[in-house]
């Protein structure tokens, strides 16, 4: 079965998967605020930051609390900041463009895994310049499993691309002597996992491209210095997006322009 029952581009499927990507996304930034912390996701419940009031049901809504809060804890008047309502929304959308073009319920689930997968590895990098093991390991599992459900001969060809991407970057890896760190390494292995044989070049390659261009920038205007490391995360993450969004159309725009016969 290659990627099961179609969907309706359009249809009420793509709101119900803005309205769970909004609910996940909130999971997700959960997730970043404590597993840098190493406390517990479930324990204790949601609270504010300064004065530990608790959060009543109504202040979890995702994005319309943050409004509706105008950004400000109720008991002791502190910022809350904007990285929540800014993750839900990212996660809404993305949950939402993965449905839009969707090919099948497959092709839904291993979408909305990738992206969760980008979402975490963005936050988390940005923060504490690591990308947790749990993520990567959940991510992959969870192509594995759907992928080697609904993808058939396919399968193997995505499993083969994610081995060739972990090398590539193993290898990048020992050259930089750790200045590319391991998580990157198991990201761009489930990377090219999810994305299969065309689209992982095309990630890869948009990866280093703004990854460089982001390094030559800030070299350039004395932002960095040389040695300073530059979370890769989620330049990864971005090339995870034109990976996913347009892959498998830009391979094939390349290879037509390079005569490619095919
Ligand atoms: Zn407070």
């Amino acid at each position: 079965m290659q990627g099961g029952a179609a969907l309706v581009p359009g249809g009420p499927v793509v709101w119900v998967a803005a309205v769970v990507g909004l609910v996940f996304g909130s999971f997700l930034n959960t997730f970043i605020d404590r597993w840098p912390r190493g406390e517990s996701l479930l324990h204790p419940p949601s609270r504010c930051e300064r004065c530990g009031r608790r959060l009543r049901p109504w202040e979890l809504v995702p994005v319309l609390s943050w409004f509706v809060l105008r950004g400000w804890c109720r008991g002791c008047g502190a910022a809350i900041g904007w990285q929540a309502p800014l993750v839900e929304a990212a996660t809404g959308l993305l949950f939402a463009a993965v449905a839009l073009r969707a090919a099948g319920w497959a092709d839904l689930l291993l979408g909305w895994g990738l992206m969760a997968l980008l979402v975490v590895a963005t936050g988390v990098d940005l923060k504490v310049r690591l990308i947790p093991d749990v993520a990567n390991g959940l991510g992959a599992a969870w192509g594995l499993a759907v992928g080697f459900a609904s993808q058939g001969e396919g399968f193997w060809h995505h499993v083969a691309s994610g081995a060739a991407a972990g090398l590539l970057f193993g290898i990048i890896h020992l050259a930089s002597r750790g200045g590319l760190g391991l998580g990157d390494v198991k990201l761009a292995a489930v990377l090219g996992l999810y994305l299969g044989p065309r689209a992982t070049p095309v990630a890869l390659f948009a990866a280093a491209l703004v990854g460089g261009g982001v390094a030559a920038a800030l070299l350039a205007t004395g932002k960095r210095s040389r040695g300073d490391e530059l979370p890769y995360g989620p330049f990864l993450a971005l090339g995870g997006l034109v990976g996913w969004f347009g892959g498998g159309e830009l391979a094939a725009a390349y290879l037509r322009w390079s005569g490619w016969p095919g």
